[in-house]
């Protein structure tokens, strides 16, 4: 190391520039530094490959009396390194010219031991530039040494030490907020399965108490009187519900395990949308409420999973009818998407009371729902729109809403068309089975 202009030659007599005397030189003393009052018990290694400059320092630190400093200096890059891990220190001032290596060398392989304390780099004249690659390399700070005073010693070590002991505590900070996630993602996925085994569970007895009761209403096992007849559609309606519930409750789990999949087969989505509408056909007409399909003709196959469509579909009318009053409207319309060609668009529009705008962006995340009193709104956990949407994206669609309040609201996703199986006439081929023949 070298502390004089010419960084070159090793001195052996010291830089003038580190002379105490010049400690409180004007421009260094400059006010008081809020940091200083912070911390001055520490134990600090200098390295250095000038003795002199060494003596220096240990001048410089001297003519501190806030410090209670355990100071260990030594001249080697290698003695530093076994000194570090030998005792525990919290600041290391190292010079950038070492010789065979350089201090940033030393500070990156300090930084791979593990040490957690504060480095600084001292600089020779010309060296400035050095000074953002020592601080990329781990640095707290660093100090040319022709600004060493008392001053700017204390100052620089000081702030290092602020800041380190800051910065530790950012990092102590975020392991134990990266230990507390991973313990909420345990705790999460341990309810999720729990949901999961429970949700199975109950769908058993569930379907079976719901087959029984249709035993009952059919008359299989005996004649009902009417209040037992209307009683039992009710415990009917009641296990309908809960399987809903439930089977919303198994697709998340698949959803959030990423084992949520389509098996697209195709075919017509005009019987489709028939089928579903005709299962809500007597709630409609009970509710007084009108429920029609348009369908354009001509439409081609869509490639779909008609088990999820049917669900998507189901789910859109089913909110449709429990959103709209007496006197209203759901109608399912199905025709070519005009702004995507090969698509086919579906939409469920109701004349019901509408969604405010401040909920529309969020109906589609996962247990939202408009609170707003009503009977209806505590129906259902608020997970149908997210599955259908999550459907809807797995045949590469999106589903969108459009809804004014007091008017009515309509959902609308588009479905790939199958692609068109090409007629061929293969003449050899016709030739072959004749002969075959
Ligand atoms: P839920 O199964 O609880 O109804 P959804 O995810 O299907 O949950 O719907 C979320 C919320 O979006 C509902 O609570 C309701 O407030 C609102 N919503 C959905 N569809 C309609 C609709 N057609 N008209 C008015 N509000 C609707």
């Amino acid at each position: 190391m070298s502390v004089t202009p010419s960084a070159s030659t090793k001195a052996s007599t010291p830089d003038p520039s580190l002379d105490p005397m010049h400690a409180d030189a004007p421009g260094h003393a400059d006010g008081p530094d809020p940091a200083l009052h912070r911390t001055n018990t520490f134990s600090l290694l200098a390295v250095d490959d000038n003795a002199s400059d060494l003596d220096i320092l240990r001048r410089l630190v001297r003519r501190i009396p806030e410090w209670t400093v355990n100071l260990t200096t030594c001249t080697e890059a290698m003695d530093g390194l076994s000194l570090l891990e030998q005792r525990k220190i919290d600041v290391v001032l190292v010079d950038y010219r070492l010789g065979a290596i350089n201090g940033i060398q030393l500070l990156e392989v300090i930084r791979r031991t593990g040490f957690e304390g504060a480095i600084i780099v001292l600089t020779g004249q010309g060296d400035e530039r050095l000074a953002a690659e020592a601080m990329r390399a781990g640095a707290a700070d660093y100090m040319p040494k022709s600004d060493l005073t008392v001053a700017s010693l204390r100052r620089a070590v000081e702030n290092a030490l602020e800041r380190n002991r800051l910065q530790l505590a950012l990092i102590e900070h975020r392991r134990r907020l990266e230990r507390a996630n991973q313990d909420l993602q345990k705790k999460n996925q341990e309810i999720r399965s729990f949901y999961h085994t429970l949700s199975h569970e109950l769908k058993t007895p569930l379907t079976a108490a719901r087959e029984f009761v249709s035993i009952l209403l059919d008359g299989l096992a005996g004649p009902l009187t009417e209040q037992q007849v209307e009683y039992l559609r009710y415990v009917k309606e009641g296990c309908d519900q809960m399987t809903v519930c439930l089977n919303d409750i198994l697709d998340i789990t698949r959803v959030e395990t990423g084992r949520f999949s389509i098996q697209p087969i195709p075919q017509p989505v005009a019987a489709l949308v028939h089928r579903t509408l005709a299962g809500f056909a007597n709630r409609a007409r009970n509710a007084g409420i009108d429920l029609e399909a348009r369908i354009a003709p001509g439409l081609p196959d869509v490639l779909i999973d008609a088990h999820r469509i049917t669900q998507v579909v189901g789910n859109l009318i089913d909110n449709g009818l429990k959103f709209t009053p007496a006197g209203g409207k759901v109608s399912v319309d199905v025709e070519p998407d005009a702004g995507a060609p090969g698509r086919v668009r579906v939409s469920v529009i109701d004349t019901g009371r509408g969604i405010a705008s401040e909920h529309l962006e969020h109906i589609f995340e996962r247990l939202y729902q408009v609170r707003d009193g009503s009977e209806q709104s505590r129906m259902g956990l608020g997970l149908g729109l997210f599955i259908c949407r999550e459907i809807v994206k797995l045949h590469g669609g999106e589903l969108d809403v459009k809804s004014e309040l007091g008017k009515g609201t309509s959902f609308t996703f588009d479905l790939p068309a199958a692609p068109v199986a090409p007629v061929t006439s293969n003449p050899q081929s016709e030739g072959t089975e004749k002969n075959h023949e």
